[in-house]
């Protein structure tokens, strides 16, 4: 059952209440909202649930309808997010698990292990105890090949997935592992999920062979109550009638899954299908389905795979794999970022050199620039909002703040002016970029219709991109706000029936507000580019992506004297935009992206022939897109 707790109850009243509740030998889950605290209660309790309602500080008694009740929704309805080390599953950002089916020799695993690094993997996958069909296949390496992992770890930084069989195992899992995974022919092995529910390492739960939804959530609910919340399902494909692939992977269990259970899921799309050239289409599908993230088996030498080999993909075909996967993303949302670990291990170092790491934004949580935050640089790291675009550049100069993140295009109504501006005027080096999808909502509060409607709220160039959809209601006023999210938080103070905002669904579920409309940019290929900026350097190694400012002489063929340098050598030009300068009328400033790393040392001399013809010339930054190298 679920207990709200009146407001303003205290924490001596929530102690009291849940000594009378562990007498009553109750689980109990404390989960505080924006708006409620509530304890999720489980355990079988004797007493009639009125009798929970009469205790002091209680508000009301929700029954869980479902059977199962720490992984329901019900209980938890925000998402869980599993930490892994640095990783993290079921947030923005997808978990991408590759490796070979089973660790068969130190060398090769290592080879392996590298190739999905450099392509994007953010957690390695072997099997060490393989639970094969026949006794006479290979049954793994056992503590040999978890040493292996061990090494795989020490040298690549990749979290380590492998497989548990038997309780008996419990200690060499403890000290070689990262996430126990729980096979499909274990799922329902309830002394296996009573014994990792104890461990307390992240569990990956593959679905059984023929397991209902409900079974694997009960199996589930067996490690959560022990005490384990850190798991991860997973699902492989179950078994049907159809014999042309491996098992058949049932994909809708991904948005039932959402909606049952707050625990995130990843696809296997390798044990689902068991043939290689049907992994990638479905890894792209479960993806786009909405899974966190997929578990994939990749090995240099699938010929000679001791076992599943047939369904490994080589490096090559991984690495398109990836790639496909960054572009379909965002699209659904999400990022793949080639630099996951690498900018985690960066954050995660103190840093001596200023007073805090955080990062920087304009506007107020649930805005675009605050998802844009979230997706760069993680869920955890800090980070502050402002209330203008003038006052990110200006933290982030007197180092209060490390990074700043701002908008500086959209596909459909161009650039940001005002943060190129910006960009002139500080002394700070663009050392990052990411770009969102941009889908707008109409939002109002629970009882709003939109007939009723008569002033709707948003950012200015929100109306722009949404220009077919308002035309069709030329009765509305149409009010600027500094941004989307904080039109939301206006119309809900409000509390006005005939007021609306334009803003994303995830700043309507933050506010608690009603999406009364869904998509309405005219456009749905909307994008926004935002750029990190910082004092320093951010990532290491090779970049592929620089952005300058310059100016040219007032005389003919002076801009195309400096296009040619970039045409003569073959650099790709990805913008060129002319800004005119605010002290000279009829001026103009060329901001100028290029896909290579202008400061390193190849591009020397053409740097110094740039600054030749070039009467003002500003480096803003070297950086990587997302793709890797
Ligand atoms: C595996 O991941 O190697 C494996 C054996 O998977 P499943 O339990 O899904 O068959
Ligand atoms: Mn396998």
């Amino acid at each position: 059952m679920i207990l709200v707790l009146k407001k303003g109850i205290t924490e001596e009243e929530k102690d009291k209440l849940k000594q009378v509740l562990r007498a009553e030998n109750c689980i109990i889950k404390e989960i505080e909202g924006v708006e409620e605290t509530i304890f999720g209660v489980v355990g079988k309790v004797k007493k009639d649930l009125r009798h929970f309602e009469t205790l002091p500080g209680v508000a009301k008694v929700i029954p869980i309808s479902k059977s199962y009740k720490l992984v329901s929704r019900e209980l938890h309805p925000e998402p869980s997010v599993i930490n892994v080390g640095d990783v993290e599953i079921g947030g923005d950002r997808l978990v991408v698990i590759a490796g070979p089916c089973a660790v068969e020799e130190r060398e090769r695993t290592l080879e392996i292990a590298r190739q999905v690094r450099k392509y994007g993997a953010v957690l390695f996958r072997g099997g060490a105890f393989k639970p094969r069909t026949s006794p006479y296949s290979f049954q793994g390496l056992g503590e040999e090949g978890l040493k292996i992992l061990a090494e795989v770890r020490e040298e690549t930084g990749l979290g380590i997935v492998t497989e548990m069989t038997s309780p008996s195992q419990a200690d060499l899992m403890i000290k070689y592992v990262d996430v126990i995974q729980i096979g499909a022919r274990n799922m329902q092995n309830f002394e296996l999920l009573k014994c990792v529910g104890r461990i307390g390492k992240p569990v990956l739960l593959k679905r059984g062979l023929s397991a209902t939804i409900e079974e694997w959530l009960m199996s589930a609910e067996y490690i959560l109550s022990e005490g384990n919340e850190n798991v991860i399902l997973c699902e492989r494909g179950i078994r049907t009638f159809e014999r042309y692939t491996r098992n058949t992977l049932d994909l809708t269990a991904v948005p039932v899954i959402k909606k049952l259970t707050h625990l995130p899921i990843i696809i296997d799309p390798s044990h689902a299908t068991g043939l290689r050239e049907k992994v990638s289409p479905m890894a792209r599908a479960a993806i786009a389905a909405g899974a966190d993230g997929i578990i994939v088996e990749v090995h240099t030498n699938p010929e000679e795979a001791l076992s599943d080999g047939p369904q490994s993909l080589y490096p090559e075909q991984f690495k398109q794999l990836m790639r496909d996967l960054y572009v379909i993303a965002p699209v659904v949302g999400k990022q793949l970022d080639y630099a996951y670990l690498e900018k985690a291990s960066i954050l995660r170092k103190p840093r001596t050199d200023r007073a805090t790491s955080r990062v920087v934004y304009h506007g107020v949580p649930g805005s675009f620039s605050h998802r844009a935050c979230i997706q760069f640089f993680g869920e955890n790291t800090p980070s502050q909002h402002c209330s203008s675009f003038r006052e990110v550049f200006e933290h982030v100069d007197m180092g209060s703040a490390s990074f700043g993140i701002v908008p500086v295009e959209n596909s459909l109504t161009g650039s940001i002016h005002e943060n190129y501006d910006l960009l002139l005027e500080h002394d700070l080096k663009i050392v990052g970029e990411i770009t969102l999808r941009i889908k707008h909502n109409l939002i109002g509060k629970e009882g709003t219709s939109i007939e009723n409607i008569r002033a709707v709220y948003s950012h200015p160039q929100v109306f722009q991109q949404c220009r077919e959809y308002l035309e069709k209601h030329p009765e509305w006023d149409l009010v600027a706000c500094q941004d989307t999210a904080s039109s939301v938080q206006r119309v809900k103070e409000a509390d006005n029936l005939h007021e609306a905002a334009i803003a994303s669904k995830e700043a309507a579920k933050l506010y608690k507000m009603k999406v009364l409309d869904e998509g309405i940019e005219t456009n749905p290929r909307n994008y926004t580019r935002f750029v990190v900026i910082s004092r320093d350097d951010f990532l290491n190694g090779s970049k592929n992506k620089s952005s300058i400012i310059y100016s040219v002489s007032n005389k003919p063929g002076a801009l195309y004297e400096t296009l040619k340098i970039f045409a003569d050598n073959q650099i790709n030009l990805v913008k060129l935009e002319s800004r005119p300068i605010h002290s000279q009328p009829w001026e103009y400033l060329f901001y100028v992206d290029l896909e290579i790393d202008i400061m390193d040392d190849e591009y020397k001399e053409i740097l110094e022939k740039l600054k030749e013809k070039t009467e003002f010339f500003k480096i803003l930054g070297s950086y990587r897109k997302g793709i890797e190298g």
